[in-house]
């Protein structure tokens, strides 16, 4: 049975309907985790998930207690060193890992860094890094510095539908992005794995926008290589770390080009030569992030409280609500939609183009919904089911439409664009 011949086999037609199936959701009572403002529809948990209670709670008890009481006994007996072990691993079960696979340190961008360095020395027959023109500029950035470190590296960046038409023999890893921070559209990942492998090549993948937002099986996928965020759908806060995957068949085969202390075989031998642990604490590099680690493992802690089906079920459905009603009430002003409507290539963020969408993003933003603008004219939404409810989808819909069909959004108040937004 598919997905939406479930639950949401029919879609709300009225707000009241909206409330209805907000009342018989399964997760419903995990809103209350989440400490958003008051009369805010959040709709930027692609790009900051919001603070939950679990991750309040888990940074006050890391500070005030393990930090202020138990100082640096906490090492051992707040088990902040098995910290990158044990997150990873609770992450792991989120991505279809093993234990003993996943990690959590440093940031995406470092983490690729180390990743595609250790492939590329995997693949020293073979010389290109091959990925897509619409990767997230720092996971492109991070291969043009790799290609400068290593010298004789080819960076090969090609149209998003001709990246198997370009793996041949001298591709030695393919870094794709799951799910485009931009359209939000999703790749295939079992067929471009398959196809990278068939081709000899490593599949690398960035799952910041896929952790937490749809279904991922990396065994199933036979992947290679993984990363992915930790602030997004996680909801780790603010530059909480990364967390990366590396299958038992390519630990030690994949080195890291970092050779740190945490990723010695014995960090407190103190030895004078670098020699590498043979599980994934070899990817360490420095001492863990723990205040960060704290509020990441609270928000992971959340997501392994739900069972994952219902969590896709009602995202499609949200996301298909919101195409519905963004059809309705919005297309006659302009606006067209972005990601595709396939639900299975899609993510959970909704992405709207129209030509004033900076401007459409901040009315939208004073009047209490919040998502983000990219240039030049997207507007992205994220389908967040852990606290975001059928009626907000209505609401929020409603307030664009109003924007447009008043258009407030002209008024001079919203000429420039902040840095972030
Ligand atoms: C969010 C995101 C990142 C973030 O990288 P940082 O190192 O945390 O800044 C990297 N890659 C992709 C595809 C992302 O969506």
């Amino acid at each position: 049975m598919s997905m939406l011949e479930t639950r949401y086999a029919t879609l709300p037609a009225s707000r009241a309907d909206c409330v209805l199936l907000d009342e018989r959701d399964p997760l419903r009572e995990m809103r209350e985790n989440f400490l958003l403002p008051p009369n805010l529809i959040y709709l930027g948990g692609n790009s900051l998930g919001p603070l939950s209670r679990a991750a309040a709670e888990q940074v006050e008890a890391m500070t005030r207690v393990q930090w202020g009481q138990g100082l640096l006994g906490s090492w051992d007996e707040a088990g902040w060193m098995e910290a990158p072990q044990r997150v990873g691993n609770k992450i792991g079960r989120l991505i279809g890992g093993q234990p003993g696979e996943v990690i959590v340190t440093d940031s995406t961008s470092v983490d690729l860094f180390k990743l595609l360095i250790g492939a590329l020395r995997l693949r020293e027959e073979r010389h290109v890094i091959l990925t897509e023109a619409e990767n997230f500029p720092t996971d492109l950035y991070i291969a043009q510095g790799v290609a400068d470190v290593l010298g004789a590296v080819e960076l090969r960046v090609v149209p998003r539908a001709e990246v198997v038409d370009h793996l041949d023999e001298s591709v030695a890893v393919m870094m794709i992005t799951h799910v485009d921070f931009g359209s939000g559209h999703r790749h295939d990942m079992r067929r471009l794995t398959e196809a990278a492998q068939r081709a000899g090549a490593l599949a690398l993948w960035d799952l910041s926008h896929s952790t937490g937002a749809v279904p991922l099986d990396l065994a199933a996928c036979n992947v290679d290589l993984a990363l992915g965020c930790g602030y997004k759908y996680l909801n780790g806060g603010p530059g909480a770390p990364a967390f990366l995957y590396v299958p038992h068949r390519l630990q030690g085969a994949i080195r890291s080009p970092i050779w740190g202390w945490m990723g010695h075989a014995s960090p407190f031998s103190f030895e004078g030569t670098y020699a590498p642990d043979s599980g994934m604490r070899q990817y360490l590099s420095g001492t863990p992030h723990m205040l960060s680690m704290a509020a990441l493992e609270g928000g992971v802690d959340l997501w392994l409280e739900v069972d994952q089906a219902t969590v896709w079920e009602k995202s499609a459905a949200l996301s298909n609500l919101m195409i519905r009603l963004v059809d309705e009430q919005c297309a006659p002003y302009g606006v067209t939609i972005a990601t595709p409507r396939n639900v299975n290539e899609r993510g959970s963020h909704l992405t709207l183009r129209h030509e004033q969408a900076y401007r459409l993003m901040r009315a939208l933003i004073d009047r209490g919904v919040e998502g983000d603008f990219r240039p030049p004219d997207l507007m992205r939404f994220a389908v967040t089911p852990l606290y975001l409810r059928f009626v907000d989808v209505w609401d929020a819909v409603g307030c664009l439409a109003e924007i447009l069909r008043t258009r407030v959004f002209d008024d001079e108040k919203y000429p420039e664009r902040t840095p972030v937004t």
